[in-house]
């Protein structure tokens, strides 16, 4: 299930479920007259990467899931064609969660700020990319504060500093990865593998965009495990329209400092029944 923010036509996440693969994946926003080099968009780059993904899954289904990654970025790249700079630093990007069922294991990458939230053994863990909210975190600290209000001309003002601060930690060692241009990004994602028989298998995981995981990590109205109890219960869409209840409640971002008052918000749940 993934839904566009209110108001916005197009989405910039994307789900799929390609055989053993299942992913999600979180175009990064570029701001109204950004120079990103490129003639494609976010939603462009986020489909083009999953198509990708699936084409190189489905030729070699055992490969690690980095060098997959890191092929079907290099693919992307050639689909970009001739007329896009693929070395500007505001090349379209996205953030990435996968798994793959091989029977045997449930096998994850992550790249940036989306997350995996798994149930095994009754014990709800997840599994995220903490490097990129260390580095959001230090930059909005000084970049956002309570005084002003989304949509505001002050607001705009400082969320185009910090994404033109945040370019400069794209991709490097001190700073944090994400799928762009650079196949190597995908040998830097956060990566493991969990059981799927015995008992401390794995019975439930859902994929989440940071659009929808906000529901824990930012608003607060629920837990992990409410989390995954209700998109099981009662299905993504609800626990997206939770989101946006929230988001409606904090509408000028005064509790909740962000840059946008609505964002896409994604969700994959996987059950293993076995
Ligand atoms: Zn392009």
């Amino acid at each position: 299930m993934s839904e566009p923010a209110p108001g916005h036509a197009e989405n910039e996440d994307h789900a799929f479920h390609a055989g053993p693969i299942v992913a999600v994946l979180d175009g990064v926003t570029v701001l109204p007259g950004t120079d990103t080099g490129c003639v494609h968009g976010p939603a462009w780059y986020v489909r083009r990467l999953g198509s990708r993904l699936t084409e190189v899954a489905e030729e070699s289904p055992t490969a690690p899931l980095a060098d997959s990654l890191a092929e079907a970025i290099r693919r992307v790249r050639g689909d970009h064609g001739d007329r896009c700079d693929l070395d500007n630093p505001a090349t379209p990007a996205a953030t990435v969660c996968l798994v793959r069922d091989t029977g045997q294991t449930l096998d994850y990458l992550i790249l940036s700020d989306s997350t995996l939230v798994t149930e095994r053994a009754g014990q709800v863990q997840i599994f995220t990319d903490t490097r990129f909210h260390k580095v959001v975190a230090e930059l909005r600290r000084d970049a956002v504060t309570e005084d002003y209000a989304i949509g505001s001309s002050e607001q705009a003002a400082r969320m185009r500093q910090t994404v033109t601060r945040k370019h400069e930690f794209t991709n490097q060692p001190d700073g944090y990865w994400v799928a762009a241009a650079d196949p190597d990004a995908a040998h830097q994602a956060v990566i493991g593998s969990l059981p799927l028989t015995g008992k401390t298998r794995v019975r439930r995981a859902a994929l989440l965009t940071d659009g929808a995981s906000c529901a824990v990590d930012d608003y607060a109205f629920m837990d992990w495990a409410e989390l995954l109890e209700l998109v099981t219960e009662q299905g993504p869409e609800e626990l997206i329209r939770r989101v946006r209840l929230a988001e409606d409640a904090d509408r000028d971002g005064y509790a909740q400092p962000r840059f946008k008052r609505h964002d896409d918000a994604t969700v994959a749940l996987c059950t293993f029944d076995k």
